[in-house]
């Protein structure tokens, strides 16, 4: 039976209240419990986005000539974004919903770009293998042959194997700025001068690093150049609802001029609707997004930003060196930006149920695989629970060093069965099988809430 609507309209306050309680179960991340998917100050900020976000909530950017406040909003991100990308002033783009939008547009960018400038019909990009996995979602949506960039022993991008994949079929490469497994910065200079030298556009993957390394740099850290300041970069996307601490709902997309991005947009003149033309993959495009992160990036500015880049870079090296200590735990990489990732040392040491043991302490983290690991997107709120955190860490792994049966339960035991299964097609179908589930109706949709 599907749930009826309401009869009669309810009082809002009452709504109001049940929207908030909907929310105790949800994941602790108001106080610094989460490590993915939530970038969180404090309450004064999120009432502070979301008034700046009513005063658009209801305007659409569909059109850039019907709300001229919104394309105005969206020319300022942009403009502020490129700045901080050292990007030419030729360098043009646009707002979107999220990261994923910014990497599909990309692709469908660059397939366009190729078929029409060079005739390709078989297009083929070119992605490290820890590139986020939205390049390999576009590459499925929009019909594009992957060729994987394989990692080192170290887990770092092998780009001396990139000259090696392009043919005349490749449409795009590809560079992330972190990547998001292991938290490293792709060679970029060395990959752009091969992708310039060959002909072939090059976007860099800054959906993450985009509004965070910027400020480390300007900080005082080692960075290695990622940004526009490297020829043969061609495009760059940054999230601002990552790290700028906008709402939910705004990245950028920025291409070195307008004769990339031209292959992004999209035209019909037949419609019955009117002529027609779309920067991006959305219809409806949503104004209260761009004021929010509008109102953001002018609440930070560069100081703001910087103090939450120091703060988070600290928490990054305590972290890293706190984990390091523990004995039976190591970093997987050493981190080049806001995240860390982590696994065991030795084979008697299973790091799921290490996960598992946090997870019981009320932490949330994702779990990496090849290697097994446990990861973290760290922010300048996780600085105060850095102590906290790294003391649940180290009894955690007592605990699951001591029983070693525990590996065999839980969310340790799904981990790492999906993992280790040899038969990677096998996985994909129960993956899907039981993400499906999700979605049949069922009374109690709690009932069936699994581990991914
Ligand atoms: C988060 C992320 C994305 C995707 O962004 P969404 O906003 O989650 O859609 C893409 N690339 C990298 C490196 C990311 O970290």
């Amino acid at each position: 039976m599907h749930k009826p609507l309401p009869e009669s309209g309810r009082d809002p306050e009452d709504i109001l209240a049940e929207l908030r309680s909907f929310g105790a179960q949800d994941p602790d991340y108001k106080h610094s419990r989460v490590w993915s998917l939530v970038y969180y100050l404090d309450q004064a900020h999120e009432d502070f986005l979301g008034k700046a976000y009513q005063t658009y909530a209801s305007a659409n950017g569909l059109n850039p000539l019907a709300f001229k406040s919104l394309k105005k909003l969206e020319d300022d991100i942009i403009s502020f974004t490129a700045g901080l990308l050292h990007a030419p002033d030729t360098a043009c783009g646009v707002v979107t919903s999220g990261g994923t939008e910014s990497c599909l547009l990309a692709v469908k960018t660059y397939r366009d770009r190729a078929k029409a400038l060079r005739g390709v019909s078989a297009p083929e990009m070119i992605i490290p293998t820890t590139a986020h996995v939205a390049w390999e979602k576009g590459a499925e949506y929009f019909g594009l042959k992957i060729r994987w960039l394989p990692l080192t022993d170290d887990l770092r991008t092998d780009a001396s194997q990139l000259e090696g994949l392009i043919n005349d079929d490749t449409a795009m490469i590809l560079g992330s700025a972190p990547e998001y497994p292991h938290g490293t910065i792709d060679p970029i200079p060395f990959m752009a001068e091969i992708a310039a030298r060959r002909g072939v556009p090059m976007h860099v993957d800054a959906c993450v690093g985009g509004f965070i390394l910027p400020f480390m740099e300007m900080n005082g850290r080692d960075i290695p150049p990622w940004d526009y300041r490297v020829p043969g970069v061609t495009s760059i996307s940054a999230d601002v609802h990552k790290y700028g601490f906008a709402s939910k709902g705004a990245s950028t997309i920025i291409y070195r001029d307008l004769s990339y991005f031209k292959h992004q947009m999209f035209v019909s003149q037949n419609w019955p609707g009117g002529v027609f033309a779309s920067p991006a993959l959305l219809g409806t495009r949503p104004g209260g997004a761009y004021a929010a992160a509008w109102g953001a990036l002018q609440y930070f500015g560069i100081a703001g930003y910087r103090d939450l880049a120091a703060r988070t870079a600290e928490a990054v090296d305590r972290l890293s060196a706190g984990i390091a200590a523990i004995p039976g735990l190591r970093m997987l990489a050493k981190p080049q930006g806001p995240l860390i990732a982590y696994g065991a040392a030795d084979a008697a040491l299973n790091i799921f149920s290490v996960g598992d043991r946090m997870e019981e302490r009320g932490w949330s983290l994702n779990r990496l695989q090849f290697p097994d690991g446990l990861h973290g997107m760290v922010t300048a709120r996780h600085l105060d629970v850095v102590d906290t955190y790294l003391g649940d860490l180290a009894s955690s792994v007592e605990i699951a060093r001591a029983h070693p049966e525990l590996a065999e339960q839980g969310a340790a035991a799904v981990y790492g069965m999906i993992a280790h299964a040899p038969f990677r097609d096998m996985v994909r179908s129960q993956v899907l099988d039981t993400f499906a589930n999700y979605y049949v109706p069922q009374d109690d949709p709690s009932g069936k809430a699994g581990p991914f």
